[in-house]
């Protein structure tokens, strides 16, 4: 079993109930456990401006399935809640958006799989949820994730109201 974090978005279509059914497909991959969930945030929309808030939260799992296995049943997920993949409008808007951050110490570098997550470490909507249930962790290449936070500005982010952070999936 490999540890590893998974990144949830949603500004489209009810984000919080996106993030319960993602959270909820997640608990019910094959060969894998979801271990702790992070607190939620309302963050301001990244790379494109003209849309909606993102709520995002971060997973974390464990799992047995290949890093390639793991992505293709992450974007079935995210396929299975309606996800348009628009050439045009790269960071648009989107019911869930799956990105898988860390594949336990591991560095991947292929065509349709980066881990440790290309852009992960400019993002504070990410590293703020990872350093929430792993702030020790170490992202490979990078250094440990509460000091890369420490570089970054949360002050746009909100904590969600609901729902608490729990290690459990709620079935
Ligand atoms: P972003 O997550 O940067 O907003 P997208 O979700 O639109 O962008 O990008 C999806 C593409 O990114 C997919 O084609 C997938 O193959 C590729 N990709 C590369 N590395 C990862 C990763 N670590 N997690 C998720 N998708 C990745
Ligand atoms: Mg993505």
């Amino acid at each position: 079993m490999t540890g590893v974090f998974v990144a949830l978005g949603s500004n489209l279509d009810d984000p919080e109930k996106q993030l319960d059914r993602a959270l909820d497909a997640l608990s019910k991959l094959p060969g894998s456990r979801l271990r702790a969930i992070s607190p939620r945030y309302w963050s301001p929309p990244w790379g494109d401006p003209d849309q909606p808030e993102f709520l995002n939260a971060v997973a974390s799992l464990e799992t047995s399935l290949k890093p390639l296995e793991l992505l293709r049943l992450m974007q079935q997920i995210e396929d299975r809640q309606g996800r348009q993949r628009a050439e045009d409008r790269r960071w648009g808007p989107r019911p869930i958006d799956l990105d898988l951050l860390l594949y336990g110490e591991q560095t991947i570098r292929q065509a349709q799989l980066e881990v440790p997550h290309a852009r992960m470490c400019e993002r504070a909507f990410v590293l703020k949820p990872l350093a929430d249930l792993a702030p020790q962790v170490e992202v490979p290449g990078r250094g440990r994730v509460e000091e890369l936070l420490a570089d970054l500005d949360c002050s746009a982010m909100r904590r969600a109201a609901k729902p608490d952070p729990t290690t459990e999936p709620t079935r």
